[in-house]
């Protein structure tokens, strides 16, 4: 199957700056796909890039298999929903998700029909005589996506969509757009910078660093087997254990990567590596203990029930040797 977008070799720089920097990626069609990073590193650029806003400095962009050098983005079967809405305030809902239309120079009865069919996408369908400003902010949301999906594009580019939400709010958009996605069956590339959400709602997850992909996989091989401690440290999933702990906990060398759910508590003397109880948190389904091993801090899940250490307190840790996955240094 072609894929939906495919980079190849692709970098932007802006002056001295490597925005994008050689990045090399392939977007199934149909997939939901996440660009997750650090501010600047990069994501927003490769949107640009996929939308037309912006061409490599050198590396092609395919879009279904075609160079899109030469495609200007209104030509391209792509269109995004920015964090900040865009939404035009003096227009109504209906003008505002038919705007895309009116631009194409569709009649009027034939957009507002389509712009009622995205309102009732979103579930607003009651909504189309209001001003944005009459909405609330999960509401506008709503709009801007219907608005993106008005002019029925193959690709879905969404940057940082939900990042203007409360908490609540956020995870049920989550949902929503998941939902949306799958019975859309169209390819959604998803910027974000909170792992949660791209590990939540994404098939296929790039991490990236200054420009460049660190690791691209399942959500389940990135915080499973984070393949360098940019990845462990960023998507927090892991202890990251240095040569010299490895060495001690009789594990080879190198930088090795260690679930916190995999790390049990043992009396003093037993187990892999000794440390005094750090810190104690209470975290619902599991308590999460930090242990102070001397040149680190390694952080154990321990299941509700379990009895916890005091801080202060001596323990051994212990772990099945299956459980730490090595790592490239980066
Ligand atoms: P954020 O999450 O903050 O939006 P990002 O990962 O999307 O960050 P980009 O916006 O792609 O990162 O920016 C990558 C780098 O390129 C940053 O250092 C940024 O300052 C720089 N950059 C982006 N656009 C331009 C531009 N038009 N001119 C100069 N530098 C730019």
């Amino acid at each position: 199957m072609t894929d939906a977008v495919a980079f190849d070799h692709v970098s932007r720089h802006f002056g001295s700056i490597r925005a994008v920097d050689d990045v090399s990626i392939s977007i199934a069609e149909g997939s939901f796909f996440a660009m997750l990073g650090p501010s600047g590193s990069g994501k927003t650029t490769c949107l640009r890039l996929i939308s037309g806003f912006e061409r490599p400095t050198s590396g092609r962009v395919l879009i279904f298999g075609e160079d899109s050098g030469a495609v200007p983005p209104n030509r391209r079967p792509v269109n995004t929903v920015f964090q900040d809405y865009a939404l035009f305030p003096h227009l109504d809902v209906r003008d505002n998700v038919a705007y895309g239309l009116m631009v194409r120079g569709e009649e009027k009865a034939r957009r507002h029909a389509a712009a009622e069919e995205m309102l009732s996408l979103v579930k607003l369908d009651a909504f189309g005589d209001r001003k944005p400003g009459q909405l609330s902010g999960g509401q506008r949301q709503r709009v801007a996506l219907a608005r993106a999906l008005v002019n029925r594009p193959k690709v879905l580019l969404l940057d940082e969509p939900l990042g203007a939400l409360d908490l609540k709010l956020r995870e049920a958009m989550q949902d929503e757009l998941k939902a949306l996605q799958r019975s859309l069956g169209i390819t959604f590339v998803f910027v974000t910078h909170d792992q949660g959400e791209a590990l939540s709602m994404a098939d296929r997850v790039a991490v990236f660093n200054e420009g460049r992909i660190v690791q691209v996989g399942t959500p389940e091989e990135i915080y499973q087997r984070p393949r360098t401690r940019f990845v462990a440290d960023f998507v927090g999933s892991a202890n990251v254990l240095s040569p010299d702990i490895c060495v001690r906990a009789g594990a080879g060398s190198g930088w090795a990567s260690l679930r916190a759910e995999a790390v049990r508590l043992v009396p003093p003397g037993e187990g892999v590596v000794q440390g005094t109880v750090a810190s104690r948190r209470y975290l619902g389904a599991v308590s999460r203990v930090h242990v102070d091993i001397g040149d680190a801090v390694i952080a154990a899940d321990l299941a509700a029930g379990t009895p916890l250490p005091e801080p202060g307190a001596t323990v051994g840790l212990t772990w099945d040797a299956t459980a730490l996955h090595r790592m490239e240094e980066a």
